[in-house]
């Protein structure tokens, strides 16, 4: 995902925005108890939209596995508030009978007929309807046509869809959406039927076999054109933009065929049957959806401005939705990725000048944000999950992974990454799994280096100082690291002397490292590769 402001590539909303925000999501985080006692195998979501109100009419089917003995399920969603904006449960049914139930404080729970036990699965149904307050954007887009958009990220389903939403219990997913004529239909994984049902509606169902997590699900409904972009290896590539977009809307999605080859051969076969680019009215500046990326509707200039935004959102494709960090503390394995892999993107295809560059500007706002900040990558005392689109998720997620590519070597960077992904294609994991593939493939003990840039606020500052030894003709070069926790890594610097100029690598673990130099040093280079995440220290 990136912010609106995707163009600087901020991770963070305006005040503004984040308060509304804020202000309606109050549903209770999913806890482990939910998920712990049942597995969603299949969510169905039929939802019938209209032009004359904001009510839509859902009927979900959810498919659950027992994982223990259960005389009930919780889903979560969003009751009628004062404003009237909500969903009204009118009946559940459990494997096509009507069952008891209640929807108190946004929980809506299902009672059993009788208990289930361990490995029972039921299919539950429930019909509802109502205004969505927020999850499902019904608005007008800027040439004023009217559109619907799902925009689930992070926790916001349940504003009109029931679900168990644990980030870490994966479903397979069903939309079936009946909406009038006019409307175009797109959602996660391939199209099985497009229909008239009547002489105003149409129906459009799509599928996906792939289990996703429910923050990447989406349907958008809008008067669309669609394209096909071109194929990578036998993947479909396609375009989805307003109407009026038509033509510089598929220009501006193109480059994202190349993008698909390129993390295609990378990192390992592209997870899902297609991949639609969707310009839409999401909040955000992308929206990572599996196989159906929402795009900011700005995110269309005709200029071929939106590649990196593009390289971003598919990036997570591979990192986020199919190898899904099981708890959000860990996003960084998600964001600091997709953020590492568009810079690499750039550095593949237009040089390695694009890698230090989009490093050394990451840098300045990892140490912007550190100054205001004592907080490490992996913080699990964030309550409002917004707040994980941060600086720390994002650029220090992908200094992390570029600190690493160093440290097991570019060979064992990347083995690692495929290995990674391939054990755990269409699951999820934590850092310490990821730690442990490096570990396998590059035969080195991680363990201090994941814990130092992971669960150690800020990063190493550095006071370099020369000291000249006149009887020896030699000089020394001082690195002092200032800050309390001391950090362990390679370190390299250039040094100019009146015999010319070298590069030396030490290793610095210490308070005080010296590097011995022959001649008299006229100037000191540190990290002339910017492969170090560190402070200059200031007096
Ligand atoms: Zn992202």
């Amino acid at each position: 995902m990136r912010s609106g402001n995707f163009k600087t590539g901020l991770c963070r909303f305006s005040a503004a925005v984040k308060i509304i925000i804020s202000a309606v999501i109050i549903m209770p985080a999913a806890g482990e108890s939910l998920y712990g006692q049942t597995d969603v195998i299949r969510y169905e979501f039929r939802v019938k939209l209209n032009d004359s109100t904001d009510i839509i009419q859902g009927n979900s089917t959810a498919t659950i596995l027992f994982k223990e003995r259960t005389g009930s399920v919780d889903f979560f969603l969003r009751t009628s508030d004062r404003t009237g904006k909500g969903m009204n449960v009118a009946g559940v049914l459990s494997d096509g009978f009507e069952t008891k139930w209640s929807h108190t404080g946004d929980i809506l729970t299902v009672l059993m007929p009788v208990e289930k036990n361990a490995g029972d699965s039921v299919h539950i149904t429930i019909s509802y309807s109502g205004v969505p307050a927020d999850g499902l954007i019904i608005s007008k887009n800027k040439y004023g046509r009217r559109t619907f958009f799902s925009d689930h990220w992070p926790d916001r389903a349940p504003y009109y869809l029931p679900v168990c939403d644990n980030l870490a219990d994966k479903a397979k997913v069903d939309f079936i959406i009946i909406a009038p004529y006019h409307y175009r239909v797109v959602a996660n994984g391939i199209l099985t039927e497009e229909s008239n049902i009547d002489n105003f509606n149409r129906l459009t169902h799509w599928r996906e076999d792939v289990p996703l997590p429910v923050k990447v699900m989406a349907f958008g409904a809008a008067p669309f054109a669609a394209t096909l972009s071109g194929f990578a290896g036998n993947i479909p590539v396609w375009a989805w933009v307003f109407q009026e977009n038509r033509e510089a809307g598929f220009s501006d999605y193109k480059p994202a065929v190349k993008v698909m080859n390129f993390y295609d051969s990378l990192i390992g076969p592209y997870p899902y049957e297609k991949l639609a680019n969707v310009q839409s009215k999401t909040i955000f500046g992308g929206l990572e959806n599996a196989s159906c990326i929402f795009y900011s509707e700005n995110s269309v200039t005709g200029q071929g401005r939106a590649e990196r935004l593009i390289a971003h959102e598919i990036a997570h494709q591979w990192f986020g939705n199919s190898v899904t960090e099981r708890e959000w503390s860990h996003i960084w394995l998600s964001e600091g990725f997709a953020t590492y892999l568009t810079t690499v993107y750039m550095e593949m295809n237009y040089g390695r000048e694009m890698l230090e560059t989009g490093m050394r500007q990451s840098r300045t706002t990892v140490l912007r944000y550190a100054e205001k900040n004592k907080k490490p990558v992996i913080d699990s005392t964030i309550t409002d999950l917004m707040d994980l689109l941060n600086a720390n998720s994002y650029q220090k997620g992908a200094w992390v992974l570029h600190m690493l590519r160093r440290e097991t070597g570019e060979s064992n960077f990347w083995k690692g990454l495929r290995l990674y992904y391939e054990k755990f294609r269409n699951s999820t994991a934590l850092s310490s799994d990821f730690r442990q593939i490096m570990e396998q493939v590059s035969g080195k003990d991680l363990q201090r280096f994941f814990y130092q840039w992971l669960e150690v606020p800020g990063q190493p500052e550095l006071k370099i100082s020369t000291e000249k030894d006149i009887k020896g003709n030699m000089s020394y070069v001082i690195v002092e690291q200032m800050q309390d926790y001391l950090f362990d890594f390679p370190f390299d610097i250039t040094v100019k002397t009146e015999k010319g100029t070298e590069t030396l690598t030490t290793r610095i673990n210490g308070k005080k490292t010296r590097f011995n130099v022959k001649g008299t040093v006229s100037e000191v280079i540190p990290d002339p590769g910017t492969w170090l995440l560190f402070k200059s220290y200031a007096n």
